[in-house]
């Protein structure tokens, strides 16, 4: 069998800015408000592990492939590392740095017993079938079986995984320990122990986030109008609960195009086309094509990026329009554009407050596997909606306290927490 290579895409793309320097620039700013001591900035500055794995996976042409894949765990003072999974050919090691990171960071600004951890494996699973899939998931488990486990790392979907990819990284785990292990991973389908709700929380969260922060501007939900930059399970969902609460949403983009309807988009319409079209907008005709790169300049009140890291940046932030940024990606900012954006008077939700919905709902998902009891959705969505408005507030009012942006403030929050338990458990 002949065996190929190492699979490694190209480099990214050189005008993206680090996501890890992006990360730290915030987090030192941060320290600095809080008064950090060294020590404990030296603990939080590096992950505390990273290992790096590489799977042969057999292909369908019979060829072996080898992937690189990747598991952080930036911190365990909290709690269990937790943190999704990437699949994506742009995947590389500084990028989940620093989203492991932000795990630590989300976790803590919504208060949940976790510390902060992120994977991802090189690889287009676009071109991938289902079965090469499965056997890369399987693969990746088995490599990772002593770093993941229900009180020790905790993954979940992220960007190019879902409850299929959870369902056999659980199955695999649960072989190598010899019985059904469902808390080491969350996502899960339904059936085998998924959380009714899981799949709405982020976008549920972004939208909870949206209605906290302009009722703060003073504006009303159904005389604002939003542009949604990515649809995807996040996009998707925080563009139709918003659409749902009266917003109209002129603009929505996803990996196909971006599309605009100054009369506002039929959300349910969109998502509809989306299923019926292998999960892409492409021709739709409820709105009319536009560039890409002009969506998120465009003429709209709130601006929901839930696509990829550093899309807003310092060559396009001057021109937003929006008054309310609310970040449902990952590290969507560049840190290059914050000074432009506070400058602007624009208000930021940040991704570790905006987007934290998700692993929020991931938790229940865990708390009911270690319980072994169902909650109802109406549990799951009271029990996150509260958590996120709270959380919401926290922020709000660590802003004003120490009149910095809503950013610094999460991250504010987020070290304090940490900084405190580090004092607590001392041991250094
Ligand atoms: N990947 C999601 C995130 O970035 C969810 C993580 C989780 O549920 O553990 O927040």
């Amino acid at each position: 069998m002949a065996v190929q290579t190492v699979y490694k895409e190209p480099a990214p793309l050189i005008d993206r800015e680090n996501p890890l320097e992006s990360m730290m620039s915030r987090f030192n700013i941060a320290a600095e408000i809080l008064g950090l001591d060294e020590e404990t900035y030296n603990v939080l500055k590096t992950p505390d592990k990273q290992v790096i794995v590489h799977i042969p996976v057999t292909m369908d042409n019979g060829k072996v492939r080898v992937f690189e894949g990747y598991r952080v765990i930036h911190n365990t003072i909290l709690g269990p590392s937790k943190g999704g999974i990437r699949y994506d050919k742009n995947v590389y090691l500084d990028e989940v740095k620093a989203l492991a990171a932000w795990m630590t960071w989300k976790c803590a600004v919504v208060d949940i017993p976790y510390g902060g951890a992120k994977g991802g494996i090189i690889c287009d699973p676009t071109t991938m079938s289902a079965g090469e899939i499965e056997r890369m998931t399987r693969a990746y488990t088995l490599a990772l079986k002593d770093v993941f486990g229900p009180d020790r790392d905790i993954p979940a979907p992220d960007m190019g995984t879902g409850p299929r990819e959870m369902a056999w990284l659980m199955d695999e785990f649960s072989k190598t320990v010899g019985m059904t292990s469902s808390a080491v991973v969350t996502g899960k389908p339904l059936v085998m122990g998924g959380s009714l709700g899981r799949t709405e929380a982020t976008g549920r969260g972004v939208m909870v986030a949206t209605l906290a922060a302009l009722e703060k501007l003073g504006l009303n939900p159904t005389e604002v109008s939003a542009a949604v930059q990515g649809f995807g399970n996040v996009g998707s969902w925080a563009a139709k609960l918003l659409f749902d609460k009266g917003l109209k949403i002129k603009g929505v983009s996803d990996i196909s195009g971006a599309y605009w309807n100054a009369d506002g988009i039929d959300i349910n319409e969109a998502i509809a086309y989306k299923n019926a079209h292998g999960g892409r907008l492409e021709g739709f005709t409820g709105a009319a094509p536009m560039d890409p790169n002009d969506l998120l300049t465009s003429a709209v009140d709130v601006l929901v990026p839930a696509a990829v890291e550093d899309v807003i940046t310092e060559h396009n932030a001057r021109q937003i329009q929006a008054k309310l940024i609310v970040e449902g990606a990952n590290g969507p900012t560049a840190a290059s554009a914050d000074p432009i954006i506070n400058e602007k008077g624009i208000m930021v939700v940040p991704d570790i407050l905006a987007n934290s919905g998700g692993v929020t709902v991931s938790y229940f998902e865990w708390v009911q596997n270690k319980q072994g009891f169902k909650w109802t959705e109406q549990m799951v969505t009271e029990r996150a909606d509260r958590i996120m408005s709270d959380a919401f507030e926290k922020v709000y009012q660590t802003s004003l306290k120490y009149k910095i942006p809503m950013r610094i403030a999460a991250y504010v929050v987020s070290i304090d927490k940490v900084a405190q338990t580090y004092k607590y458990r001392g041991g250094f």
